[in-house]
């Protein structure tokens, strides 16, 4: 991923949700975007250009947009009818942006809009995160790698957000993941993580 002077940018031709441009470049906030503040704590973490991305939980396209900044295609999978509607505007400016309407606890609905993958980004703050990204492994290519940013508070309330954590990897190892990475996304985003995987 490009950076100018230590600020994460992507390189898309005008703003999109009124975000600050640099040089031509659309800076990337990582206070607005978990993939963004993975960046800043992370500096391994990148996007090829000829990257196959499946998105759950694409929301109103902010973050989804500056991943098509550098993927060959995104396929973006959200199901509040709201910010659907943004998202299809953000799509219709691009190219390479397929939105799918669609709820990720039933890919089997969609699987026949889907391409193998290389990366799979999940962000759908759900009581069942490991599970719904589980689901994707079948679309997700060998070597492919798993992206899930996971809000703790919406697993389980009761645990604390390191058990979540901690649960949440083991689960994803024995689904036959390599977790890679886990790390808080602090000061960015509270009692969210991202976990980093590989498909074996
Ligand atoms: N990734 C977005 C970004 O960075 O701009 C923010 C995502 S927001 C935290 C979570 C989104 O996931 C919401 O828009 C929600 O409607 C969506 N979502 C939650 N459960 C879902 C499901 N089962 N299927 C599809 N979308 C889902």
């Amino acid at each position: 991923m490009i950076s100018v002077d230590g600020t994460l940018v992507s390189a898309g031709e005008g703003g999109v949700y009124g975000e600050r441009m640099i040089g031509g470049h659309r800076v990337w906030d990582p206070y607005r975007s978990k993939l963004s503040a993975l960046w800043y704590l992370d500096k391994s973490t990148d996007l090829s250009s000829d990257a196959v991305v499946l998105y759950l939980g694409a929301a109103n396209g902010t973050t989804v947009s500056h991943v098509a900044d550098y993927a060959e295609v995104v396929y973006a999978v959200e199901f509040a009818p709201r910010p659907m509607q943004d998202l299809l505007m953000v799509a219709r400016k691009r190219k390479n942006i397929v939105p799918i309407f669609a709820d990720a606890t039933q890919p089997q609905r969609y699987a026949p809009l889907l391409e193998a993958a290389d990366i799979i980004y999940q962000d759908v703050a759900q009581p069942n995160q490991a599970g719904i990204a589980i689901k994707h492994l079948p679309f997700l290519k060998r070597g492919g790698v798993l992206i899930l940013m996971l809000k703790t508070r919406s697993v389980d309330i009761r645990k604390s957000p390191e058990e979540v954590f901690a649960n949440t990897c083991e689960e994803l190892s024995r689904a036959g993941l390599l977790v890679r990475k886990s790390l808080w996304l602090s000061p960015y985003h509270a009692d969210h993580a991202a976990i980093v995987c590989e498909r074996l």
